[in-house]
């Protein structure tokens, strides 16, 4: 082989090393999340590193609850609009995710308003996950909360056990055991204002034993709904003869 035949040759392999060396093969395979490199596709793929795996989890019912406290924090407290990729990055991801599954987990009535009562009151953001606080809360808006967004939730609650035992959601106030009926006040899946509206609920409240009205007794407290249902006295006119009318 002479010298001239081999140059072409040489010259193929030396572009052929720098392609694999800084080619676009390499830089095309670049996590976007890291940026970290990979040589080929299939290794990105199933590459998996925090920022990424964070990215991936947006649509978990938790950490959608809990970037939204996390975007009401800093509108709140700096006038801050922050994205959802601010959000990967923050110190403080993990902390609000768990606040995100405790809400979850708790089953929380308006995970919104009560991450903006935590904000408002300046409450820590490692306590937010306190049952005292979440206490505190649930009493405060249940005692302020609309009639109409507090009967839907409750007509859903009723709906909901109707439909494990296949009976009639008209009939929670009068074959729902006591304690199972106490426990959905207690975790404001019953309202007060469907209790005080269903004539049903009137009624059951007259019958429980002392014990299970000094349990609630915080959040039914009659001199408290006199007067709510007074101040709105058309509107609960209204709903009492719908829910009297679908057999509540
Ligand atoms: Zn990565």
């Amino acid at each position: 082989m002479t010298e001239t035949s081999r140059k072409p040759s040489n010259n193929l392999a030396h572009a052929i090393e720098q392609a694999i060396q800084s080619g676009p093969i390499i830089q095309s395979h670049v996590c976007t999340f890291c940026g970290k490199q990979f040589a080929r596709e299939s290794t990105l793929f199933v590459h998996i590193c925090e920022p990424k795996r964070r990215h991936g989890q947006r649509d978990a019912v938790g950490v959608r609850i809990a970037y939204t406290a996390y975007a009401d924090f800093y509108m709140e407290t700096e006038r801050n609009p922050k994205t959802y990729s601010d959000f990967c990055a923050s110190q403080f991801y993990n902390a609000f995710v768990r606040f995100g599954d405790y809400c979850v987990a708790v089953g929380t009535i308006d995970s919104g308003a009560y991450s903006r009562w935590l904000i408002k009151h300046r409450k820590r953001i490692d306590k937010w996950c306190t049952d005292r606080f979440y206490d505190e809360w649930l009493t405060e808006h249940l005692r302020e909360e609309s009639l109409a967004i507090a009967i839907e939730r409750s007509v859903i609650r009723a709906q909901d056990w109707a439909s494990e035992i296949d009976t009639a959601p008209s009939e929670y106030f009068r074959e729902c055991a006591s304690n199972v009926i106490c426990s959905d006040i207690l975790k404001g899946a019953t309202s007060p204002w469907f209790l005080y509206a269903a004539p049903s609920g009137i009624e059951w409240l007259e019958n429980i034993n002392t014990d299970q009205f000094k349990l609630i007794a915080k959040l039914v407290d009659p001199q408290h709904w006199e007067d709510r249902i007074n101040r709105h006295r058309s509107d609960y006119v209204d709903m009492r003869t719908i829910l009297s009318n679908g057999g509540f």
